[in-house]
């Protein structure tokens, strides 16, 4: 691969940190609880809904959007409104890791802009990232509406194939790559939509260093799929 990498866009929730750490389990209590005491839905509803709306829409505020008319910022507000530091701490590693990648990095999430910025903070990262592109920005589109990456594309003024996307979920791959990005998994699922998949995001030093031209390390096998490798050819 010699095109030059311009901008690796990172997703922030269970991207830049592991699910592990339980973080997401609790926003989604949060959103369970607004939609219960904002909204006066079931609570045995809330479940079925949630799943269904983060199917049909990317994410249940769009759902409860389209639906309810809540307000978006009254939402984000509430579902972020959790204390951090019990669940995530610096990442050292990371830290050293996204200090030798050259190509600009800017975070990409469904999230708010206000949440990824205390996530950055407390991993100790947030000084690598030259912009966030946050659910707002996006004009409450999200992730993998074709749309919010698009507009992505517009914010930074960047062509796909200048980008690479990291992400946790495989399902935001295939539109990145369709506008032709380079697609990293963080997990351990096998699909085709993703170029490289990485079991930590702190391996994506590892996949930068195969992409830069003139720079052909020996890299360990498990650590790209097998799409990967014969996308390399
Ligand atoms: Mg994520």
């Amino acid at each position: 691969m010699t095109k030059t990498l311009k901008y690796i866009l990172f997703d922030l929730d269970e991207t830049l940190y592991p699910s592990r750490s339980g973080l997401m389990a609790g926003i989604g209590e949060l959103m369970s609880r607004y939609m219960e005491e904002r909204l006066d839905m079931p609570p045995t509803e809330v479940p079925f809904l949630r799943e269904h709306y983060y199917h049909t829409y990317g994410t249940t505020m769009r759902g409860l959007q389209i639906h309810h008319g809540i307000d978006p910022e009254d939402y984000l507000a509430y579902v972020h409104d959790i204390s951090l530091e019990d669940y995530i701490g610096p990442n050292d590693e990371l830290d050293r890791v996204l200090a030798e990648i050259e190509a600009e990095k800017a975070i990409f999430t469904n999230a708010s802009a206000e949440h990824a910025r205390r996530v950055l903070a407390i991993l100790g990262i947030e000084r690598h990232f030259s912009r966030i592109i946050d659910v707002r920005a996006l004009g409450y589109m999200s992730k993998p509406n074709p749309e919010a990456y698009r507009r992505a594309l517009e914010i930074l003024g960047a062509e796909g194939h200048e980008c690479l996307l990291v992400d946790d979920r495989v399902r935001n791959l295939a539109p990145a790559k369709a506008l032709g990005m380079i697609t990293v998994l963080v997990g351990s699922e096998k699909t085709a939509d993703a170029d490289f998949v990485i079991g930590e995001v702190a391996e994506i030093g590892e996949v930068v260093q195969r992409l830069t031209p003139g720079r052909n390390q020996v890299f360990p096998k498990n650590l790209v799929s097998d799409e990967g490798l014969s996308n390399d050819g």
